[in-house]
């Protein structure tokens, strides 16, 4: 699942090669994916991209005042080319190709989404923040309004919520997801249970310094990447998240995961829950 470092270097990489040129056609693969109906799609014909931006998670092409946002959510991603088919899409819903945006030049991207779960999302919209996952996004992580005593604040006002459940709310921080608040934790040697309410002062320092750091790390190592590359490179800078079973590269400990019905966490019993393994919760939804 992209999260913000990839997102970012998808909006990245879309500045560099479409700015500039006009959108020709979209087609629609998959109708499920648009949020929105007015404007339709093929109002972006003509026009010329004149922005890429990111909100959070969501990645905004910015089609001379008419926005295509996407969220790519679990197994949605953007595949470029340089020379896109030109026939035309059709809109059963059954390929992995949800919308093709064709540019003047005959390159432009599939909006792809794979697997059986479809959350991709697409608006069409003359304002982003009137999509509602973008007008109730917290605070950027990478942004300067992101600083220790807004950090420290989000926190106290969490309460007794879980540190991870925190991390990853959208409305909370935007941008971070399972993968890097998994990663996060693991730098500071916390466990994902915490409560907000038991973080001492020097951890909640030490996670916001892990956050910066993590982020910054993976928007840099994704820099310049093309969007096919940047999954591989994500998995390749993780050190916790995706690895169960493998040993934590801190200690040696074996990895372990806590599993819910459509996702888990990865942690590190010996760095993070003073060496115990956590219960699996897959049979209990007390902990969702
Ligand atoms: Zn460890």
């Amino acid at each position: 699942m992209p999260e913000l470092p990839e997102v970012q270097a998808l909006a990245d990489f879309l500045r560099g090669r479409a700015v500039g040129l006009a959108v020709a056609r979209v087609d629609v693969g998959a109708i499920h994916v648009l949020k929105t109906y007015d404007p339709p799609p093929s109002a972006l014909a003509g026009s010329p991209v004149t922005g890429v931006l990111r909100h959070g998670k969501f990645l905004d092409l910015d089609v001379d005042g008419i926005h295509l946002i996407t969220h790519l959510s679990r197994a949605g991603w953007l595949r470029w080319s340089e020379a896109l088919p030109t026939a035309p899409l059709k809109p059963s819903g059954r390929g992995p190709v949800a919308l093709r945006v064709h540019l003047e030049d005959g390159s432009g991207f599939d909006l792809t989404e794979a697997g059986t779960q479809k959350r991709l999302a697409v608006y069409v919209v003359t304002d982003p923040w009137t999509v509602p996952g973008i007008a109730r996004l917290g605070v950027d992580v990478l942004s300067a309004d992101f600083t220790p005593e807004v950090f420290a604040r989000l926190l106290a006002d969490a309460k007794g919520k879980r540190v991870k459940t925190v991390l990853t709310d959208q409305a909370v921080l935007a941008g971070v997801g399972n993968a890097y608040s998994d990663e996060v934790l693991w730098e500071v040697r916390c466990s994902p249970f915490t409560p907000c309410s038991s973080l001492t002062p020097e951890q909640v320092t030490l996670l916001f310094d892990a956050l910066q750091t993590t982020l910054r790390e993976a928007v840099a190592r994704a820099e310049g990447l093309p969007a096919e590359g940047l999954k591989a490179e994500k998995k390749a800078g993780l050190s916790v998240h995706g690895r169960t079973g493998l040993p934590c590269p801190r200690c040696g400990d074996t990895v372990r995961e806590i599993s819910f019905a459509d996702k888990s966490w990865q942690y590190c019993p010996t760095c993070q829950t003073g060496g115990q393994p956590l219960a699996d919760r897959r049979l209990s939804r007390l902990l969702r």
